[in-house]
């Protein structure tokens, strides 16, 4: 049966279906697509060893396979799935876009970001984005397809060999947080993104073996997947975008609010976060004149008040031609003081790669 994200944002007709590989098998699945060639079972782990464990995808690594297998191995198994198209820094090179192109030409992205205490890498889980966010690039070019799980996965196996390579500036590192922040609504594309979770997080040799603690899924507030998602009993954060406190604005910058409303929204964020043990972050991107005002941040302070939350404030990253903008600073400083009066947590966030397109969907937007 489809989740209820997929119930209603089925990918779009045409899409081309992306090569089976290793990440988008359980263990036993791995074993059983062995077999089906000829390959005796423990190969399986041998290979997960080498793409999680060693982060080395490429046959001509696989030294205790014999090199006749490896061909095979790699064919039915891990084939090429997306290619760099180029690497951006910025942030003194501690921060690093990549655009990548999957089989089928389409154009995805993913970001590293190096902090003092951590390394953060965002991902896409969908090419383009069916939400139709009017200040946002990716929402403005709509939804090309979902993701499979390999190919969000692989985002990070490559974004970890990078770091432990010493590719990123500051030396080689590991990464510990991922957030689904990049292009798409990750419960949209609810079973694949799971499957990629538990590819992260399940223990090496068969995943990669990341704190559940460490992963970031971000939603527009599709509510039975939210619902859903708290179900399965992970310890991942939730991120809601939420962007306005009132159903009137927020149904013009969030569309589907139109569908499920503010109340329902958080009242499913507040059930995620009493399963998980986790604070639900609510993403409030301050965009000049439109979501900025004094009264909307009172009234979202008395929302959240007494709340398991977190408000993470974005500056809005204006996307070319449009006619979004960023708060003013002032206008920025007594929103985070409205919301410190009712007692909510409230962050700026650092705005990285604003000088690399860092928007979400830019960089790939801008090469169509
Ligand atoms: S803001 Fe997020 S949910 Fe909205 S269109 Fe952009 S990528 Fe999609």
């Amino acid at each position: 049966m489809p989740s209820p994200g997929e119930l209603t944002f089925v990918a779009p007709r045409g899409a081309k279906k992306p090569p089976r590989h290793l990440a988008d098998l359980t263990p036993q699945e791995r074993r059983e697509a062995v077999a089906e060639i000829g390959e005796k079972p423990f190969r399986a782990k041998q290979l997960s060893q080498h793409y999680f464990g060693r982060l080395a995808h490429r046959p001509e690594e696989w030294t205790d396979i014999p090199a006749a297998a490896r061909g095979r191995l790699s064919e039915a198994l891990l084939p090429e799935l997306m290619s760099v198209v180029r690497h951006i820094s910025c942030d003194d090179d501690a921060t690093r876009k990549t655009l990548w192109r999957l089989h089928d030409g389409t154009l995805v992205e993913s970001v590293l970001m190096r902090y003092p205490d951590r390394v953060t890498m965002c991902v896409s889980s969908q090419a383009g984005c069916g939400m139709n966010c009017p200040f946002c690039a990716t929402g403005q070019a709509g939804l090309d397809r979902n993701l499979s799980t390999a190919e969000i996965v692989h985002q990070i196996v490559d974004g970890a060999r990078a770091l432990r390579d010493g590719e990123v500036a500051g030396g080689p590192a590991r990464l510990s947080n991922i957030v689904f922040m990049g292009m798409g609504e990750p419960l949209a594309n609810y079973k694949r993104v799971l499957g990629a979770i538990r590819r992260l997080t399940d223990p090496a040799p068969e995943g990669l073996g990341i704190s559940q603690r460490g992963i970031t899924v971000s939603t527009v507030g599709l509510v039975p997947a939210m619902h859903r998602f708290a179900d399965e009993g992970l310890s991942c954060r939730l991120a809601v975008s939420l962007h306005a406190p009132d159903d009137e604005l927020r149904n013009t910058l969030v569309p589907v609010n139109t569908r499920w409303t503010v109340r329902e929204v958080l009242d499913a964020a507040w059930r995620y976060a009493d399963v998980s043990g986790r604070r639900v972050s609510i993403e409030y991107a301050l965009i000049r004149d439109i979501n900025d005002q004094g009264w909307r941040a009172d009234l979202l302070g008395r929302l959240l008040k007494g709340r398991r939350a977190h408000v993470n404030l974005i500056p809005l990253n204006p996307t070319p031609g449009s006619k979004w903008t960023a708060s003013r600073p002032e206008d920025e400083a007594e929103f985070v003081r409205a919301l410190e009066t009712h007692g909510v947590p409230v962050t700026v966030r650092d705005t990285r790669g604003q000088e690399i397109d860092g928007a979400c969907g830019q960089l790939a937007a801008s090469q169509r």
